[in-house]
Protein backbone atom coordinates (compact mmCIF):
# COMPACT_ATOMS: atom_id res chain seq x y z
CA UNK A 1 0.00 0.00 0.00
CA UNK A 2 1.19 3.44 -0.97
CA UNK A 3 1.71 5.74 2.45
CA UNK A 4 -0.42 8.12 0.23
CA UNK A 5 -3.40 6.22 0.17
CA UNK A 6 -2.90 5.41 4.22
CA UNK A 7 -2.36 9.58 4.75
CA UNK A 8 -5.50 10.95 2.45
CA UNK A 9 -7.57 8.35 4.99
CA UNK A 10 -5.77 10.07 8.09
CA UNK A 11 -6.86 13.67 6.46
CA UNK A 12 -10.41 12.05 6.37
CA UNK A 13 -10.28 10.55 9.50
CA UNK A 14 -9.23 14.27 10.88
CA UNK A 15 -11.83 16.03 8.86
CA UNK A 16 -15.04 13.44 10.47
CA UNK A 17 -16.88 14.17 13.54
CA UNK A 18 -18.92 11.35 13.82
CA UNK A 19 -17.34 8.06 15.36
CA UNK A 20 -19.45 5.66 12.69
CA UNK A 21 -17.51 7.69 9.55
CA UNK A 22 -14.99 7.30 11.50
CA UNK A 23 -15.33 3.58 11.68
CA UNK A 24 -16.21 3.18 7.86
CA UNK A 25 -13.65 4.79 6.61
CA UNK A 26 -11.11 2.57 8.84
CA UNK A 27 -13.09 -0.68 7.53
CA UNK A 28 -12.78 0.23 3.90
CA UNK A 29 -8.95 1.34 4.40
CA UNK A 30 -8.15 -2.17 6.40
CA UNK A 31 -10.38 -4.62 4.07
CA UNK A 32 -7.66 -3.26 1.56
CA UNK A 33 -4.82 -3.79 3.37
CA UNK A 34 -2.53 -7.18 2.82
CA UNK A 35 -1.43 -9.35 5.51
CA UNK A 36 2.05 -7.44 5.67
CA UNK A 37 0.68 -4.55 5.82
CA UNK A 38 -2.24 -4.14 8.21
CA UNK A 39 -0.03 -4.43 11.65
CA UNK A 40 1.81 -1.44 10.34
CA UNK A 41 -1.40 -0.01 9.16
CA UNK A 42 -3.15 -0.42 12.92
CA UNK A 43 -0.07 0.73 14.99
CA UNK A 44 0.14 4.00 12.28
CA UNK A 45 -3.43 4.45 13.02
CA UNK A 46 -2.73 4.82 16.60
CA UNK A 47 -0.01 6.52 15.97
CA UNK A 48 2.58 4.40 17.23
CA UNK A 49 4.83 1.99 15.21
CA UNK A 50 4.40 -0.93 17.01
CA UNK A 51 2.42 -2.65 20.05
CA UNK A 52 2.35 0.24 22.93
CA UNK A 53 4.10 -2.23 25.72
CA UNK A 54 7.08 -2.37 23.00
CA UNK A 55 8.21 0.80 23.89
CA UNK A 56 9.40 1.00 20.60
CA UNK A 57 9.28 4.94 19.10
CA UNK A 58 11.01 7.14 17.19
CA UNK A 59 12.30 9.77 19.83
CA UNK A 60 11.92 12.08 18.14
CA UNK A 61 11.83 15.56 19.28
CA UNK A 62 10.40 18.84 17.94
CA UNK A 63 13.99 20.12 17.49
CA UNK A 64 15.33 16.90 15.36
CA UNK A 65 12.18 17.26 13.31
CA UNK A 66 12.91 20.85 12.52
CA UNK A 67 15.89 19.86 11.98
CA UNK A 68 15.17 16.73 9.53
CA UNK A 69 12.16 19.38 7.68
CA UNK A 70 15.23 22.34 7.10
CA UNK A 71 17.21 19.74 5.52
CA UNK A 72 14.92 17.58 3.34
CA UNK A 73 13.44 21.06 2.29
CA UNK A 74 16.71 23.53 1.76
CA UNK A 75 15.96 26.05 3.96
CA UNK A 76 17.44 27.26 6.64
CA UNK A 77 16.70 26.31 10.65
CA UNK A 78 15.12 29.52 11.61
CA UNK A 79 11.75 29.49 8.88
CA UNK A 80 11.04 26.63 9.68
CA UNK A 81 10.98 27.39 13.44
CA UNK A 82 9.04 30.86 12.26
CA UNK A 83 6.83 28.67 10.52
CA UNK A 84 6.10 26.60 13.42
CA UNK A 85 5.32 29.35 15.81
CA UNK A 86 2.44 30.54 13.35
CA UNK A 87 1.23 27.09 12.75
CA UNK A 88 1.84 25.28 16.24
CA UNK A 89 2.53 21.31 14.63
CA UNK A 90 5.57 20.62 12.68
CA UNK A 91 3.52 18.25 11.34
CA UNK A 92 1.59 21.55 9.39
CA UNK A 93 4.75 23.40 9.01
CA UNK A 94 6.78 20.28 6.48
CA UNK A 95 3.05 19.99 4.88
CA UNK A 96 2.90 23.89 3.75
CA UNK A 97 6.35 25.09 4.01
CA UNK A 98 7.51 25.95 0.29
CA UNK A 99 9.98 23.09 -0.90
CA UNK A 100 13.03 24.67 -2.33
CA UNK A 101 14.41 21.50 -2.36
CA UNK A 102 13.86 19.39 -5.57
CA UNK A 103 10.74 17.04 -5.36
CA UNK A 104 11.57 13.58 -4.05
CA UNK A 105 12.17 10.64 -6.58
CA UNK A 106 9.18 9.10 -8.98
CA UNK A 107 9.25 5.99 -6.82
CA UNK A 108 6.26 6.70 -3.92
CA UNK A 109 6.90 5.37 -0.38
CA UNK A 110 4.68 2.60 0.59
CA UNK A 111 3.81 1.99 4.38
CA UNK A 112 6.52 -0.97 4.73
CA UNK A 113 9.34 1.91 3.59
CA UNK A 114 8.00 3.76 6.14
CA UNK A 115 7.63 1.65 8.94
CA UNK A 116 11.24 0.26 8.05
CA UNK A 117 12.16 3.74 8.19
CA UNK A 118 11.17 4.52 11.65
CA UNK A 119 11.87 1.02 13.23
CA UNK A 120 15.60 2.37 11.93
CA UNK A 121 15.58 5.46 13.50
CA UNK A 122 14.07 3.94 16.83
CA UNK A 123 16.64 1.58 17.03
CA UNK A 124 19.62 3.68 16.69
CA UNK A 125 21.35 4.29 19.46
CA UNK A 126 24.89 5.79 20.58
CA UNK A 127 27.20 8.53 19.97
CA UNK A 128 25.64 10.30 16.57
CA UNK A 129 22.56 8.66 16.79
CA UNK A 130 20.65 11.68 17.15
CA UNK A 131 22.34 12.78 13.91
CA UNK A 132 21.25 9.89 12.15
CA UNK A 133 17.69 9.86 13.49
CA UNK A 134 16.92 13.15 11.56
CA UNK A 135 18.87 12.28 8.36
CA UNK A 136 16.57 9.01 8.06
CA UNK A 137 13.44 11.25 8.37
CA UNK A 138 14.83 14.35 6.40
CA UNK A 139 15.25 11.06 3.46
CA UNK A 140 11.82 9.57 3.83
CA UNK A 141 10.41 13.36 4.03
CA UNK A 142 12.41 14.32 0.67
CA UNK A 143 10.77 11.59 -1.30
CA UNK A 144 7.26 12.95 0.54
CA UNK A 145 4.15 14.62 -1.03
CA UNK A 146 3.19 17.33 1.40
CA UNK A 147 0.17 15.63 3.21
CA UNK A 148 2.45 12.40 3.16
CA UNK A 149 4.71 14.69 5.09
CA UNK A 150 2.15 16.15 7.55
CA UNK A 151 2.08 12.54 9.01
CA UNK A 152 5.62 11.38 8.64
CA UNK A 153 6.12 14.49 11.20
CA UNK A 154 2.99 13.73 13.30
CA UNK A 155 4.47 10.01 13.54
CA UNK A 156 7.96 10.63 14.09
CA UNK A 157 7.34 13.09 16.76
CA UNK A 158 4.42 10.96 18.47
CA UNK A 159 1.32 12.97 17.82
CA UNK A 160 -1.02 11.76 15.34
CA UNK A 161 -3.86 13.14 17.55
CA UNK A 162 -6.10 11.12 14.89
CA UNK A 163 -8.26 10.44 17.84
CA UNK A 164 -9.32 6.48 16.94
CA UNK A 165 -9.31 4.46 20.21
CA UNK A 166 -8.49 0.94 20.65
CA UNK A 167 -12.09 0.38 21.04
CA UNK A 168 -12.69 2.38 17.39
CA UNK A 169 -10.45 0.66 15.12
CA UNK A 170 -11.65 -3.00 16.80
CA UNK A 171 -15.23 -1.95 15.97
CA UNK A 172 -13.91 -1.06 12.37
CA UNK A 173 -11.69 -4.39 12.32
CA UNK A 174 -15.07 -6.58 12.96
CA UNK A 175 -16.75 -4.53 10.36
CA UNK A 176 -14.25 -5.04 7.62
CA UNK A 177 -13.53 -8.92 8.31
CA UNK A 178 -16.78 -9.93 10.34
CA UNK A 179 -19.55 -8.11 8.55
CA UNK A 180 -20.48 -6.00 11.47
CA UNK A 181 -19.24 -4.30 14.88
CA UNK A 182 -21.28 -6.14 16.73
CA UNK A 183 -18.69 -8.60 16.34
CA UNK A 184 -15.70 -6.82 17.84
CA UNK A 185 -16.16 -8.93 21.46
CA UNK A 186 -13.93 -11.70 20.37
CA UNK A 187 -11.69 -9.33 18.88
CA UNK A 188 -11.87 -7.15 21.98
CA UNK A 189 -10.98 -10.42 23.74
CA UNK A 190 -7.97 -11.38 21.94
CA UNK A 191 -6.77 -7.80 22.10
CA UNK A 192 -7.00 -7.84 26.12
CA UNK A 193 -4.93 -10.74 26.42
CA UNK A 194 -2.81 -9.79 24.01
CA UNK A 195 -2.27 -6.12 24.05
CA UNK A 196 -1.36 -6.23 20.21
CA UNK A 197 -3.62 -4.90 18.14
CA UNK A 198 -1.48 -5.48 15.28
CA UNK A 199 -1.06 -8.99 16.24
CA UNK A 200 -5.33 -9.52 16.17
CA UNK A 201 -5.74 -7.71 12.76
CA UNK A 202 -3.13 -9.74 10.94
CA UNK A 203 -4.14 -12.82 12.61
CA UNK A 204 -8.14 -11.95 11.72
CA UNK A 205 -6.68 -10.87 8.14
CA UNK A 206 -4.51 -14.10 7.66
CA UNK A 207 -6.46 -16.88 9.80
CA UNK A 208 -9.56 -15.49 10.34
CA UNK A 209 -12.13 -15.83 13.59
CA UNK A 210 -10.84 -18.84 14.81
CA UNK A 211 -7.28 -17.94 14.76
CA UNK A 212 -7.84 -15.01 16.47
CA UNK A 213 -9.56 -17.21 19.10
CA UNK A 214 -6.54 -19.08 19.12
CA UNK A 215 -3.92 -16.32 20.28
CA UNK A 216 -3.00 -17.77 23.55
CA UNK A 217 -1.56 -15.56 26.35
CA UNK A 218 2.37 -15.69 25.74
CA UNK A 219 4.75 -14.60 28.23
CA UNK A 220 6.68 -10.64 27.92
CA UNK A 221 3.46 -9.77 26.34
CA UNK A 222 1.51 -7.85 29.17
CA UNK A 223 -2.66 -8.91 29.60
CA UNK A 224 -4.60 -5.57 29.93
CA UNK A 225 -5.88 -5.63 33.89
CA UNK A 226 -8.76 -6.44 35.38
CA UNK A 227 -10.23 -3.54 37.38
CA UNK A 228 -12.53 -2.61 40.41
CA UNK A 229 -15.60 -1.25 40.66
CA UNK A 230 -16.39 0.87 43.60
CA UNK A 231 -19.44 1.69 45.43
CA UNK A 232 -21.28 4.78 47.28
CA UNK A 233 -22.11 2.89 50.53
CA UNK A 234 -20.27 -0.18 52.14
CA UNK A 235 -23.10 -1.85 53.31
CA UNK A 236 -23.73 -2.31 49.24
CA UNK A 237 -20.43 -4.47 49.09
CA UNK A 238 -22.32 -8.37 49.33
CA UNK A 239 -25.46 -7.51 47.49
CA UNK A 240 -22.87 -6.23 44.51
CA UNK A 241 -20.55 -9.09 44.78
CA UNK A 242 -23.10 -11.61 44.83
CA UNK A 243 -20.96 -14.57 46.46
CA UNK A 244 -21.86 -16.18 49.05
CA UNK A 245 -18.18 -16.07 50.52
CA UNK A 246 -16.38 -12.57 49.82
CA UNK A 247 -12.12 -12.15 50.24
CA UNK A 248 -11.35 -9.08 51.75
CA UNK A 249 -7.73 -7.87 50.40
CA UNK A 250 -5.69 -5.62 51.64
CA UNK A 251 -5.58 -2.19 49.39
CA UNK A 252 -2.01 -1.14 48.39
CA UNK A 253 -1.03 2.26 47.49
CA UNK A 254 1.60 1.82 44.96
CA UNK A 255 2.33 0.95 41.23
CA UNK A 256 0.62 -1.30 39.74
CA UNK A 257 2.82 -4.37 38.34
CA UNK A 258 2.07 -7.52 36.08
CA UNK A 259 5.44 -9.42 36.44
CA UNK A 260 6.37 -12.40 33.78
CA UNK A 261 8.58 -14.78 34.57
CA UNK A 262 10.22 -17.24 31.91
CA UNK A 263 13.10 -18.99 34.11
CA UNK A 264 15.62 -15.94 35.00
CA UNK A 265 14.33 -13.72 32.52
CA UNK A 266 11.35 -11.35 33.64
CA UNK A 267 9.92 -8.41 32.57
CA UNK A 268 7.49 -6.21 34.48
CA UNK A 269 4.60 -4.12 33.11
CA UNK A 270 2.87 -1.42 34.64
CA UNK A 271 -1.02 -0.87 34.55
CA UNK A 272 -0.75 1.28 31.17
CA UNK A 273 1.45 -2.05 29.74
CA UNK A 274 4.77 0.10 29.72
CA UNK A 275 7.62 -2.17 30.27
CA UNK A 276 8.96 -0.55 33.71
CA UNK A 277 11.47 -3.63 34.34
CA UNK A 278 14.39 -1.44 34.61
CA UNK A 279 12.63 0.47 37.29
CA UNK A 280 12.35 -2.69 39.68
CA UNK A 281 15.55 -4.38 39.79
CA UNK A 282 14.68 -5.24 43.37
CA UNK A 283 10.97 -6.56 41.99
CA UNK A 284 12.32 -8.62 39.77
CA UNK A 285 15.30 -10.25 42.08
CA UNK A 286 12.13 -11.25 44.23
CA UNK A 287 10.44 -13.18 41.52
CA UNK A 288 13.50 -14.96 40.24
CA UNK A 289 14.34 -15.66 44.20
CA UNK A 290 10.63 -16.75 45.46
CA UNK A 291 8.70 -18.15 42.49
CA UNK A 292 8.69 -21.56 42.52
CA UNK A 293 7.29 -21.99 38.91
CA UNK A 294 9.58 -21.69 36.03
CA UNK A 295 7.12 -19.79 34.32
CA UNK A 296 4.36 -17.23 35.61
CA UNK A 297 2.70 -14.16 35.58
CA UNK A 298 1.51 -12.55 38.68
CA UNK A 299 -0.42 -9.42 39.05
CA UNK A 300 0.39 -6.95 42.19
CA UNK A 301 1.20 -4.11 43.60
CA UNK A 302 4.45 -2.69 44.03
CA UNK A 303 4.89 -0.79 47.26
CA UNK A 304 7.12 0.88 49.42
CA UNK A 305 6.79 -0.66 52.67
CA UNK A 306 9.51 0.74 55.35
CA UNK A 307 10.44 -2.50 57.23
CA UNK A 308 11.89 -0.29 60.04
CA UNK A 309 8.78 1.79 61.21
CA UNK A 310 6.65 -0.85 59.83
CA UNK A 311 4.31 1.26 57.86
CA UNK A 312 3.74 1.70 54.18
CA UNK A 313 5.03 5.26 52.38
CA UNK A 314 2.67 6.95 50.12
CA UNK A 315 2.35 6.42 46.44
CA UNK A 316 4.19 9.75 45.33
CA UNK A 317 7.32 8.33 47.27
CA UNK A 318 7.38 5.45 44.94
CA UNK A 319 6.96 7.08 42.28
CA UNK A 320 10.24 9.12 42.42
CA UNK A 321 11.45 6.03 40.86
CA UNK A 322 10.24 6.39 37.56
CA UNK A 323 13.44 7.70 36.45
CA UNK A 324 15.98 7.12 33.71
CA UNK A 325 19.11 7.64 35.83
CA UNK A 326 20.05 6.61 38.96
CA UNK A 327 18.17 3.96 39.54
CA UNK A 328 20.10 1.58 41.65
CA UNK A 329 20.79 4.38 43.77
CA UNK A 330 16.90 5.25 44.24
CA UNK A 331 16.33 1.87 44.76
CA UNK A 332 18.09 1.17 47.33
CA UNK A 333 16.82 3.89 49.09
CA UNK A 334 13.44 3.16 48.20
CA UNK A 335 13.49 -0.60 48.70
CA UNK A 336 9.81 -1.97 46.60
CA UNK A 337 8.19 -5.25 48.12
CA UNK A 338 5.58 -6.68 45.56
CA UNK A 339 2.17 -7.69 47.15
CA UNK A 340 0.67 -10.09 45.03
CA UNK A 341 -2.58 -10.65 44.53
CA UNK A 342 -3.49 -13.12 41.42
CA UNK A 343 -1.91 -15.49 39.32
CA UNK A 344 -2.72 -15.09 35.33
CA UNK A 345 -0.42 -18.27 33.52
CA UNK A 346 1.89 -21.12 35.53
CA UNK A 347 3.79 -23.59 33.30
CA UNK A 348 2.69 -22.80 29.81
CA UNK A 349 -0.89 -22.60 31.48
CA UNK A 350 -3.53 -19.95 31.52
CA UNK A 351 -5.31 -19.42 34.16
CA UNK A 352 -7.88 -16.92 33.26
CA UNK A 353 -10.96 -18.89 33.09
CA UNK A 354 -10.05 -20.68 36.67
CA UNK A 355 -12.44 -19.01 39.95
CA UNK A 356 -10.69 -16.79 41.87
CA UNK A 357 -10.04 -18.92 44.64
CA UNK A 358 -8.01 -21.28 42.29
CA UNK A 359 -6.31 -18.83 41.23
CA UNK A 360 -4.98 -17.41 44.80
CA UNK A 361 -4.38 -21.67 45.88
CA UNK A 362 -2.32 -21.76 42.62
CA UNK A 363 -0.83 -18.46 43.62
CA UNK A 364 0.35 -19.33 47.21
CA UNK A 365 1.64 -23.12 45.62
CA UNK A 366 4.50 -21.12 43.47
CA UNK A 367 5.21 -18.41 45.79
CA UNK A 368 7.25 -18.74 48.76
CA UNK A 369 6.71 -15.85 50.58
CA UNK A 370 9.57 -13.37 52.65
CA UNK A 371 9.52 -9.75 53.40
CA UNK A 372 10.03 -8.60 49.99
CA UNK A 373 7.29 -10.36 48.22
CA UNK A 374 3.92 -11.96 49.63
CA UNK A 375 0.80 -12.56 48.48
CA UNK A 376 -1.91 -9.79 49.59
CA UNK A 377 -3.12 -10.26 53.11
CA UNK A 378 -6.78 -11.40 52.96
CA UNK A 379 -9.63 -12.72 55.16
CA UNK A 380 -12.68 -14.68 53.87
CA UNK A 381 -15.71 -13.46 54.46
CA UNK A 382 -19.88 -14.05 54.50
CA UNK A 383 -21.00 -11.10 55.49
CA UNK A 384 -20.56 -7.21 56.26
CA UNK A 385 -19.33 -6.90 59.72
CA UNK A 386 -16.20 -8.92 58.75
CA UNK A 387 -15.88 -6.65 55.95
CA UNK A 388 -16.13 -3.55 58.09
CA UNK A 389 -13.66 -4.62 60.49
CA UNK A 390 -10.75 -5.89 58.00
CA UNK A 391 -11.18 -2.21 56.93
CA UNK A 392 -10.87 -0.88 59.79
CA UNK A 393 -7.98 -3.10 60.98
CA UNK A 394 -6.27 -1.79 57.44
CA UNK A 395 -7.37 1.74 58.17
CA UNK A 396 -5.13 1.44 61.12
CA UNK A 397 -1.96 0.11 59.28
CA UNK A 398 -2.17 2.46 57.30
CA UNK A 399 -3.10 1.36 53.88
CA UNK A 400 -5.63 3.40 51.81
CA UNK A 401 -8.49 0.48 51.80
CA UNK A 402 -9.91 -2.84 50.79
CA UNK A 403 -10.76 -4.85 47.88
CA UNK A 404 -13.69 -7.01 47.75
CA UNK A 405 -13.46 -10.32 45.67
CA UNK A 406 -16.06 -12.51 44.26
CA UNK A 407 -14.98 -16.63 45.56
CA UNK A 408 -18.12 -17.56 42.96
CA UNK A 409 -17.55 -19.96 40.37
CA UNK A 410 -17.37 -17.73 37.98
CA UNK A 411 -14.90 -15.50 39.21
CA UNK A 412 -12.29 -15.53 36.07
CA UNK A 413 -9.84 -12.67 35.84
CA UNK A 414 -11.43 -10.41 33.13
CA UNK A 415 -8.51 -8.74 31.76
CA UNK A 416 -9.47 -5.35 31.02
CA UNK A 417 -13.13 -5.20 32.28
CA UNK A 418 -13.82 -3.48 35.35
CA UNK A 419 -16.73 -5.36 36.75
CA UNK A 420 -18.63 -5.92 39.96
CA UNK A 421 -16.38 -9.21 40.68
CA UNK A 422 -13.68 -7.00 42.49
CA UNK A 423 -15.13 -3.62 44.35
CA UNK A 424 -12.87 -1.04 46.11
CA UNK A 425 -13.12 1.11 49.41
CA UNK A 426 -11.11 3.57 50.35
CA UNK A 427 -11.10 5.82 52.99
CA UNK A 428 -11.33 8.57 50.91
CA UNK A 429 -15.36 7.53 50.05
CA UNK A 430 -15.84 7.37 54.03
CA UNK A 431 -17.41 11.12 53.20
CA UNK A 432 -20.83 10.11 51.80
CA UNK A 433 -21.58 13.38 49.58
CA UNK A 434 -18.22 13.76 47.85
CA UNK A 435 -16.73 11.75 44.99
CA UNK A 436 -14.22 11.45 43.04
CA UNK A 437 -13.97 10.74 39.56
CA UNK A 438 -11.12 10.53 36.84
CA UNK A 439 -12.12 12.69 33.95
CA UNK A 440 -10.61 13.24 30.70
CA UNK A 441 -9.97 16.62 29.63
CA UNK A 442 -11.66 17.74 26.20
CA UNK A 443 -11.10 20.99 26.43
CA UNK A 444 -10.74 24.90 27.87
CA UNK A 445 -11.92 28.01 28.11
CA UNK A 446 -9.67 31.36 28.05
CA UNK A 447 -8.92 33.08 31.68
CA UNK A 448 -9.62 36.54 32.07
CA UNK A 449 -9.00 39.06 34.42
CA UNK A 450 -6.17 37.35 37.02
CA UNK A 451 -6.00 33.97 34.54
CA UNK A 452 -5.84 35.81 31.44
CA UNK A 453 -2.88 34.45 29.15
CA UNK A 454 -3.76 31.12 30.78
CA UNK A 455 -6.85 29.23 31.08
CA UNK A 456 -10.36 30.00 32.92
CA UNK A 457 -11.50 26.35 32.97
CA UNK A 458 -10.96 23.02 31.66
CA UNK A 459 -14.13 20.66 30.10
CA UNK A 460 -13.84 17.24 31.79
CA UNK A 461 -15.56 14.26 30.35
CA UNK A 462 -16.19 10.51 31.23
CA UNK A 463 -15.46 7.32 29.13
CA UNK A 464 -18.70 5.85 27.25
CA UNK A 465 -17.14 2.35 27.54
CA UNK A 466 -20.64 1.20 25.09
CA UNK A 467 -20.04 3.63 22.21
CA UNK A 468 -16.26 4.22 22.74
CA UNK A 469 -17.06 8.16 22.95
CA UNK A 470 -16.02 10.90 25.72
CA UNK A 471 -18.75 12.39 27.47
CA UNK A 472 -18.72 15.78 29.40
CA UNK A 473 -19.34 16.07 33.04
CA UNK A 474 -18.42 19.29 34.05
CA UNK A 475 -16.50 22.43 33.65
CA UNK A 476 -13.61 23.10 36.56
CA UNK A 477 -12.05 25.89 37.56
CA UNK A 478 -11.21 26.03 40.99
CA UNK A 479 -8.57 23.61 43.02
CA UNK A 480 -5.71 24.73 41.13
CA UNK A 481 -2.82 26.10 43.06
CA UNK A 482 -1.26 28.94 41.14
CA UNK A 483 1.72 26.99 39.71
CA UNK A 484 -0.79 24.54 38.33
CA UNK A 485 -2.92 26.84 36.63
CA UNK A 486 -0.13 28.72 34.58
CA UNK A 487 1.16 25.36 33.71
CA UNK A 488 -2.01 24.61 32.47
CA UNK A 489 -1.84 25.87 28.39
CA UNK A 490 1.65 23.69 28.89
CA UNK A 491 0.53 20.56 30.21
CA UNK A 492 -1.95 20.60 26.95
CA UNK A 493 0.22 22.51 24.16
CA UNK A 494 0.68 19.11 22.27
CA UNK A 495 -2.81 17.98 22.74
CA UNK A 496 -4.33 21.19 21.43
CA UNK A 497 -6.31 20.34 18.05
CA UNK A 498 -8.22 22.90 15.66
CA UNK A 499 -11.78 21.18 15.69
CA UNK A 500 -13.87 18.96 18.32
CA UNK A 501 -12.84 15.78 18.33
CA UNK A 502 -14.48 13.02 16.90
CA UNK A 503 -15.33 10.95 19.74
CA UNK A 504 -16.06 14.10 21.92
CA UNK A 505 -19.65 14.72 22.42
CA UNK A 506 -20.45 18.06 23.42
CA UNK A 507 -23.58 20.46 23.68
CA UNK A 508 -23.36 24.03 22.18
CA UNK A 509 -23.84 25.37 25.37
CA UNK A 510 -20.74 23.86 26.50
CA UNK A 511 -18.33 23.89 23.54
CA UNK A 512 -15.26 25.35 24.68
CA UNK A 513 -12.84 28.04 23.31
CA UNK A 514 -10.27 24.83 22.91
CA UNK A 515 -10.68 21.66 22.26
CA UNK A 516 -7.91 18.74 23.35
CA UNK A 517 -8.01 15.50 21.57
CA UNK A 518 -8.82 13.36 24.95
CA UNK A 519 -5.33 11.82 26.17
CA UNK A 520 -4.74 14.04 29.97
CA UNK A 521 -6.94 12.19 32.91
CA UNK A 522 -7.30 14.48 36.26
CA UNK A 523 -8.63 13.19 39.51
CA UNK A 524 -11.90 15.66 40.42
CA UNK A 525 -13.70 15.83 43.27
CA UNK A 526 -17.23 17.02 43.46
CA UNK A 527 -20.44 17.42 45.64
CA UNK A 528 -22.80 15.60 43.77
CA UNK A 529 -24.47 14.56 40.01
CA UNK A 530 -27.11 16.06 38.67
CA UNK A 531 -29.27 15.80 35.84
CA UNK A 532 -27.78 18.60 33.27
CA UNK A 533 -29.03 20.15 29.88
CA UNK A 534 -25.82 20.96 29.03
CA UNK A 535 -23.30 18.23 29.85
CA UNK A 536 -23.54 14.88 27.97
CA UNK A 537 -23.08 11.56 30.40
CA UNK A 538 -25.21 9.24 29.48
CA UNK A 539 -27.36 11.85 27.18
CA UNK A 540 -30.65 11.04 26.61
CA UNK A 541 -31.75 12.83 23.09
CA UNK A 542 -35.54 12.76 23.42
CA UNK A 543 -35.38 14.72 27.11
CA UNK A 544 -32.13 16.58 25.70
CA UNK A 545 -30.29 15.74 29.67
CA UNK A 546 -27.17 14.08 30.52
CA UNK A 547 -25.62 13.94 34.05
CA UNK A 548 -23.49 16.54 35.41
CA UNK A 549 -20.88 16.60 38.22
CA UNK A 550 -21.71 20.14 40.43
CA UNK A 551 -18.99 21.86 42.47
CA UNK A 552 -15.84 19.78 41.30
CA UNK A 553 -12.61 20.79 41.93
CA UNK A 554 -8.64 19.77 40.94
CA UNK A 555 -7.30 17.58 43.26
CA UNK A 556 -4.33 16.19 41.21
CA UNK A 557 -3.19 14.70 37.53
CA UNK A 558 -3.49 10.98 36.83
CA UNK A 559 -0.98 11.13 34.26
CA UNK A 560 -0.17 7.11 34.58
CA UNK A 561 -3.84 6.39 33.39
CA UNK A 562 -4.75 6.16 29.49
CA UNK A 563 -8.35 7.91 28.73
CA UNK A 564 -10.36 4.68 28.10
CA UNK A 565 -8.78 3.80 32.34
CA UNK A 566 -10.87 7.13 33.06
CA UNK A 567 -14.30 6.55 35.16
CA UNK A 568 -16.88 5.42 32.78
CA UNK A 569 -20.41 7.08 32.12
CA UNK A 570 -21.99 4.54 33.41
CA UNK A 571 -20.18 4.62 36.99
CA UNK A 572 -21.28 8.11 36.92
CA UNK A 573 -24.64 6.68 36.44
CA UNK A 574 -24.81 4.54 39.52
CA UNK A 575 -23.65 7.24 41.50
CA UNK A 576 -26.59 9.43 40.64
CA UNK A 577 -28.99 6.55 41.23
CA UNK A 578 -27.71 5.40 44.84
CA UNK A 579 -27.90 9.33 45.63
CA UNK A 580 -31.18 9.35 44.39
CA UNK A 581 -32.41 6.66 45.75
CA UNK A 582 -31.14 7.80 49.20
CA UNK A 583 -27.58 7.07 49.82
P1 LIG B 1 -8.39 1.75 38.82
O1 LIG B 1 -7.09 1.03 38.80
O2 LIG B 1 -9.51 0.95 39.42
O3 LIG B 1 -8.75 2.43 37.54
P2 LIG B 1 -7.10 3.79 40.29
O4 LIG B 1 -5.88 3.68 39.46
O5 LIG B 1 -7.64 5.12 40.60
O6 LIG B 1 -8.30 2.95 39.77
P3 LIG B 1 -7.67 2.79 42.77
O7 LIG B 1 -9.02 3.41 42.66
O8 LIG B 1 -6.83 3.23 43.88
O9 LIG B 1 -6.78 3.01 41.55
O10 LIG B 1 -7.90 1.20 42.85
C1 LIG B 1 -7.59 0.17 41.98
C2 LIG B 1 -6.12 -0.20 42.04
O11 LIG B 1 -5.79 -0.66 43.34
C3 LIG B 1 -5.69 -1.37 41.18
O12 LIG B 1 -5.51 -1.01 39.84
C4 LIG B 1 -4.41 -1.83 41.85
O13 LIG B 1 -3.32 -1.09 41.32
C5 LIG B 1 -4.58 -1.39 43.28
N1 LIG B 1 -4.65 -2.49 44.27
C6 LIG B 1 -4.06 -2.45 45.48
N2 LIG B 1 -4.30 -3.56 46.17
C7 LIG B 1 -5.08 -4.36 45.39
C8 LIG B 1 -5.64 -5.66 45.57
N3 LIG B 1 -5.48 -6.34 46.68
N4 LIG B 1 -6.37 -6.17 44.54
C9 LIG B 1 -6.55 -5.47 43.38
N5 LIG B 1 -6.03 -4.23 43.18
C10 LIG B 1 -5.29 -3.68 44.16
Amino acid sequence: MKFATLASCFERLEATSSRNDMIAILARLLAGTSPDEIGIVCYFVLGEIGPGYSGVTPGIGDRTAAAAIALAAGVDLASVETAARKLGDYGDVAASLAWSAPEGPAEPLTVTDVHRGFMEIAQASGPGSADRKMRILAAMLAAATPTERRYLVRLATGKMRLGVGDMTLLDALAEAFLGSKAERPPLEHAYNISSDIGLVARTLLEEGLSGVLAIPVTLHRPIRPMLAQRVSRISEIPERIGSPVIAVEEKYDGERIQAHKDGDDVTLFSRRLIDVTHQYPDIVRHVRRCVTADTAILDGEAVAFDHEIGTYHPFQTLMRRRRKHRVREVASEIPATYRVFDLLYVNGEPYLHRSYPERRAGLEAILSPDEQISPADRILTGDLDGIRSFYLSCIERGLEGIVCKSCADDSFYRAGAREWQWIKWKSDYGTELVDTLDLVVVGANAGRGKRAGTYGSVLCAAYNHEEDIFQTVCSMGTGFSNADLADLPRRFADVRVDRQPARVMVTPQAAPDFWFAPARVVEVLGLEITESPVHTCNWDPERRRGLALRFPRFVRWRDEKSPEAATTTAEVVAMFRRRREGG
